[in-house]
């Protein structure tokens, strides 16, 4: 009889690796594997050959096939356990976001054909098109990079630099290095909608397409970009978040454009910053790693403080462009009409502009029409009936939303507080009603609302984008979806709405994120030749942001940001962990909430981690689900993922109750 061997393979389910066995002679570590779990056939890997199991070996069932995929590699294994550690998840739900679900996979198996000889050495030389020409300041900084990839050694680098300094010209250069040197590359965009632009600038260069990956693709583009990276012709990946996880050998640069982006933060199963995550994959692939962005995260520039990562700025815009003149406007001082949320200023602004042939932007984020609506009859606001939060007005559907949970009513003339006909007052503005004012207030102008609720295709996307370039649109009324990124060559007008700070009390970077995102959006302004100019409202104007934002000094605000972090000793100068509980009474995550405390104070030592509440989340109810919080708080040197480990496995959660942990959270609401 053929001697059997038992291995651990690693499965997309929330656990660690399952014991099977298999008369296989020559398994390896890293290979493709179809087994039956639950009674499902699933695809998996062999994570190690061991010589006994905890299960009885009669128990074990036989590994059902071998996939003809090549074997994944250790440091990519390797990758998998680390981030599964750092994030306190299961190596499953890590191996979960590798690619494909197991479906596609045997398609993908059916359809694999034998590898092709490689013909690399000769194909590098067609990789490029035209060469990329920098400035001398831009040169500099790609030759750091080139040194950096021969060096083959794990080396963080912030590339920081104003909108429209070249920062995208100096890290392609880097991409050209790579390849030239025999590397593959990885590149981390922050938003879908990007990546089609991204790659007509690659294309400019390069004489072939990058692999691109994201959410957004059908299973069958997935199953040929994953088929591209598993034989080795894949050579630069561009994507969204989720790209980390793809098995793409030889990596000689990753690279995170807006490192900054809150957008990086995911927010399902494993939550996970994808920049810390790529720094950690650039760590185990050996290679150098750019960070680029006009405004750094404070976790960045404390690295860089700290001497751990280098640092290159850009301080010029390139070629004639400058920066954009900003007015900062009191709207304590403006007598607008009621309902109105533009000031005279702002719309003599808009309309100088746009009598001159030239484009605007009107930035609100905040999508619909009105985030509240109000009862007069009853004085009631109208609430989810999942979630403890109100409704939005959607006027271009007709629909009452809940960015919550995703529940919709068409919009109607009852109140279910009074269960009586009323006339709404809708409080408040989303982008749709400021459409609206403006389109009155300027008779004949083409106004466009862009929003993740109107770009919700690709089609949409490009329509719209190709509408704006070619002079259709006048004034675009945008969320942070259109603040990203896009290039407008005729837009030279910017004003920005509701610029007051302490708007999300729920969020440790609510005043990082505002700086972000005013510089951003005022980046927008005037980015060819012509001289843009930017509208700042704010019932705040001497707040210490907008002055920061006004001088385009992000040093200063830094400073004062980081100095307010350090007394009280929040992220970059501590560590955070929230715990979520979320039950379907109130009394279950109440309870579970309690007992997780309890059990934390009674152990032993409890390394100096302090643990804040347990309280009901800001944010009671979600989806019919009630919520409860807790946040664990430690001093920077000390990272807790050890300890809480070994708590939380301890820790039985009740069939009824979900327990979510968030290492270096966003939001606590
Ligand atoms: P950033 O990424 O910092 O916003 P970009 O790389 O997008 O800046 O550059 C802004 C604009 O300037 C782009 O249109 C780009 O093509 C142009 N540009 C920047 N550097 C150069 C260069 N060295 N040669 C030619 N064009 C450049
Ligand atoms: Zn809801």
């Amino acid at each position: 009889m053929q001697q059997q061997k038992i291995v651990a393979v690693l499965l997309p389910t929330p656990f660690e690796a399952f014991d099977y066995v298999t008369c296989s002679e020559d398994v390896t570590v890293g290979e493709w594997v179809q087994v039956s779990f639950r009674h499902r056939g699933m695809i998996g890997v062999v994570v190690g050959i061991k010589v006994k199991s905890d299960v009885p070996l009669e128990k074990l069932k036989e590994i059902q096939a071998f996939l003809p995929f090549p074997p994944l590699q250790e440091a990519f294994l390797t990758y998998i356990q680390r981030v599964s550690a750092y994030t306190l998840s299961p190596m499953g739900s890590v191996f979960k976001m590798v690619g494909l679900p197991s479906k596609e996979f045997s398609k993908l198996a059916d359809q694999f054909g034998p590898r092709c000889p490689s013909s690399e050495g000769h194909k590098r030389s067609a990789f490029f098109k035209e060469a990329i020409t920098l400035t001398s300041p831009q040169s500099l900084i790609a030759q750091d990079y080139a040194k950096a990839i021969l060096q083959q050694e794990f080396q963080p680098f912030l590339l920081e630099g104003i909108t429209g300094s070249g920062k995208t010209e100096v890290y392609l250069k880097g991409v050209a290095h790579a390849l030239e040197a025999g590397k593959n590359v990885l590149i981390l965009l922050p938003e879908i909608s990007l990546a089609k632009g991204w790659c007509v600038r690659f294309e400019k260069y390069f004489n072939f397409s990058p692999t691109v990956w994201h959410s957004g693709l059908t299973p069958k583009q997935k199953r040929e970009a994953f088929r591209e990276i598993l034989l080795g012709t894949a050579h630069v990946v561009v994507g969204a978040r989720s790209a980390l996880f793809l098995p793409l050998n030889n990596i000689g640069l990753v690279i995170v454009d807006e490192e900054h982006e809150g957008s990086y933060k995911q927010d399902s199963t494993v939550l996970y910053n994808a920049r810390d995550m790529a720094v950690m994959r650039a760590q185990q692939e050996k290679c150098p790693l750019i960070l680029s962005s006009a405004t750094p995260s404070l976790e960045t520039l404390n690295n860089v403080a700290m001497g751990r990562y280098h640092h290159h700025h850009l301080t010029e815009r390139f070629g004639e462009a400058t920066l954009p003149k900003i007015d900062i406007i009191d709207m304590n001082q403006q007598n607008l009409e009621k309902g109105q949320v533009i000031s005279e200023a702002l719309l003599a602004g808009i309309k100088k502009h746009v009598d001159n042939g030239q484009q605007a932007f009107v930035f609100l984020n905040r999508r619909g029409y009105a985030p509240t609506l109000f009862c007069p009859k009853c004085q009631t606001v109208k609430e989810c009936p999942k979630c403890h939060v109100s409704v939005v007005y959607h006027k271009h559907n007709n629909k009452a939303l809940c960015h919550h949970c995703g529940y919709e009513e068409t919009y109607k003339k009852h109140c279910s507080g009074c269960q009586e006909e009323t006339d709404w007052i809708h409080f408040g503005a989303g982008v749709e009603k400021v459409a609206e004012e403006l389109e009155k207030r300027l008779p004949g102008k083409v106004v466009r609302v862009l929003s993740s609720d109107t770009l919700t295709t690709d089609a949409k996307l490009k329509e719209n984008l190709d509408a704006i370039q070619n002079g259709e649109v006048d004034v675009i009324v945008g969320t942070q979806t259109m603040a990203k990124g896009h290039h407008f060559p005729n837009l030279t007008f910017v004003g920005i709405l509701n610029a007051d700070p302490d708007q999300t009390p729920y969020d440790l970077r609510a005043n990082e994120k505002l700086f972000q995102t005013l510089h951003q959006v005022a980046g927008r302004a005037g980015r060819a030749h012509l001289k843009g100019e930017v509208c700042i409202q704010s019932y705040q104007p001497h707040h210490p942001i907008l002055r920061a934002v006004y001088d385009m000094d992000h040093e200063r605000f830094v400073a004062a940001e980081l100095e307010m972090r350090r007394k009280m000793g929040l992220p970059p100068h501590g560590h955070l962990t929230a715990l979520l509980i979320s039950a379907k009474t109130e009394k279950a995550a109440a309870d579970m909430a309690h007992a997780l405390s309890r059990s934390f104070y009674g152990l032993s030592d409890q390394q100096g981690i302090q643990l804040l509440g347990p309280t009901p989340a800001p944010i009671a109810k979600v989806n019919t689900w009630y919520r409860w919080r807790i946040l664990l708080k430690s001093k920077r040197e000390q990272r807790h993922q050890g300890l809480l480990q070994r708590w939380l496995a301890g820790i039985v959660v009740p069939r009824d109750v979900k327990l979510q942990v968030d290492v270096d959270p966003h939001f606590f609401a």
